[in-house]
């Protein structure tokens, strides 16, 4: 009797282990992207800047995921933005190399401000040769966290961090707004209009506190990855090179995690385009010293993510999947008139330009050049019960607020900056009341009723991957 149970017991266990589900495996690998010239140019400002060298390293940071059937790839690099024909081009490579689908990778940029230049934006140009070198990275790094799939378990935690997110843009008391670059005065919102300046009304829209995570073990248990998201621009204040608090977040979860070499951190950004880390209600912070800022922050987001990781129920197995869709938006093209007004200015204007007026006529003529149509890439990835979707904008927060709420996988978070740049990406209301964010730029160029489209098109995906 005791020998047929345990004959039972034997091939219960053998019948069930060939009906489990093939292992779920995890991959995930920080490839440096560090420049290796100097100088080298670097964007994120108005004018130029030369890099002479890296305070801390960039990264491209790579998490691969297997269930057995579908694999995704999540990829998020040390860079302001990074046009589309770099990502097509590395996960062409990648796709080449471990056969996963382009339209399973999602690939993102931080929005640090200070690395090289890789997409032109005011008068900042790309360097041939890091687009080159960043390219062929990123691949790798793609390969090598593919390389490295092994058995993991996977969770996910949504915790709250409102100390550090600000919403930028403040609606001011009528006349205190000068007129924009265009010569017009109809702005209602100023973006950072200084601290306790005088005017000041009220933020012109919301916060997004939430520190979303995706966490990673091993079979065993150990850390391999945590992918954070989080809505803050970037912190700044630093000399280029630097990865900004994205990096030291990174850091920082590493030594929090107590986590050997092996473990990635990542911390991608959220729906940011409106969101720093400057309260303009209060008074300005004195006697701050250079990265200080940055480490504050960094460990501010990482004391969050720890105490949300206690509460992760980690999965031995979960189903992945990926919708991808390209949508067509229009330009908001210069009037010929516009262009005229942006020559003139142009002739008398001095190398390299100085005012506000000459960078936007600048910005004028280069973007009379453009498509009136530009193609979008929008994704949505269900990890198990967690959604994710990506955006290739500096998506308004608002925006991430609504796809969260309306969303059929709760939780899900939003990675912006992803598979390309198409500028600002403020709602219809926020292009209304202007400011910054607005101003037609290479910067700022979809047409106004672009974030409808894409908040339905992400809508959509997620149904498709519910
Ligand atoms: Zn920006």
């Amino acid at each position: 009797m005791i020998r047929l149970l345990s004959l039972v017991a034997f091939f219960g266990t053998a019948l069930s282990l060939s009906a489990a589900e093939p292992a779920f495996r995890a991959g995930a690998f920080a490839q440096d992207i560090t420049p290796t010239k100097y100088p080298i140019s670097v964007n994120g400002g108005m004018t130029d800047r030369q890099a002479k060298g890296a305070h801390d390293r960039l990264h491209a940071r790579c998490l691969v995921l297997d269930d057995g059937k579908t694999k995704l790839v999540f990829v998020v690099c040390d860079s302001c933005m990074i046009p589309r024909e770099i990502f097509d081009n590395a996960k062409a490579s990648a796709e080449k190399a471990t056969g996963i689908p382009a339209s399973h990778m999602m690939m993102s940029a931080t929005h640090t401000h200070t690395a090289p230049t890789v997409g032109g934006v005011f008068q900042s140009d790309p360097d041939e040769g890091y687009i080159r070198y960043l390219t062929e990275k990123i691949a790798a790094g793609v390969i090598e966290a593919h390389k490295r799939l092994a058995p993991a378990r996977i969770g996910w935690a949504v915790g709250k961090n409102d100390q550090q997110v600000f919403n930028r843009r403040w609606k001011m008391t009528p006349g205190t707004i000068a007129a924009d670059p265009f010569g017009q005065t109809t702005d209602t919102v100023k973006m950072n209009p200084g601290y306790q300046a005088k005017g000041l009304l009220e933020p012109s829209g919301p916060i997004d506190p939430d520190v979303s995570l995706l966490s990673v073990q091993t079979a065993d248990g150990k850390p391999l990855c945590v992918l954070a998201n989080y809505s803050l621009h970037y912190v700044g204040g630093v000399e280029p090179v630097s990865a900004d608090y994205f990096g030291a977040f990174a850091d920082r979860m590493k030594q929090l995690l107590k986590a050997d070499d092996n473990f990635v951190g990542i911390m991608s950004n959220g729906t940011s385009g409106d969101i720093n880390n400057i309260n303009f209600a209060g008074p300005a912070p004195k006697g701050v010293q250079p990265y200080e800022r940055i480490r504050v922050v960094a460990d501010s987001v990482a004391q969050t993510a720890m105490q949300a990781l206690k509460d992760v129920k980690y999965h031995d197995h979960v189903t992945l999947k990926a919708a991808e869709q390209e949508i067509e938006l229009g330009v908001r093209l210069p009037s010929s008139a516009d262009i005229e007004r942006a020559k003139q200015i142009l002739e008398k204007a001095p190398t390299p330009l100085k005012t506000m007026p000459e960078i936007y006529a600048r910005e004028t003529v280069l973007l009379a050049k453009y498509p009136p149509t530009v193609k979008a890439k929008l994704q949505a990835f269900r990890v198990g019960e967690l959604g994710i979707v990506s955006s290739p904008c500096e998506t308004f927060v608002e925006i991430g607020l609504e796809i969260k709420k309306k969303s059929p996988l709760k939780p899900t978070f939003t990675i912006e900056l992803a598979n390309g740049y198409n500028g600002y990406l403020p709602t219809p209301e926020q292009h209304q009341r202007g400011g910054y964010e607005t101003w037609r730029a290479r910067s700022s160029y979809l047409e106004v009723n672009a974030s409808p489209k894409i908040t339905k098109t992400l809508l959509e995906l997620l149904e498709q991957v519910k």
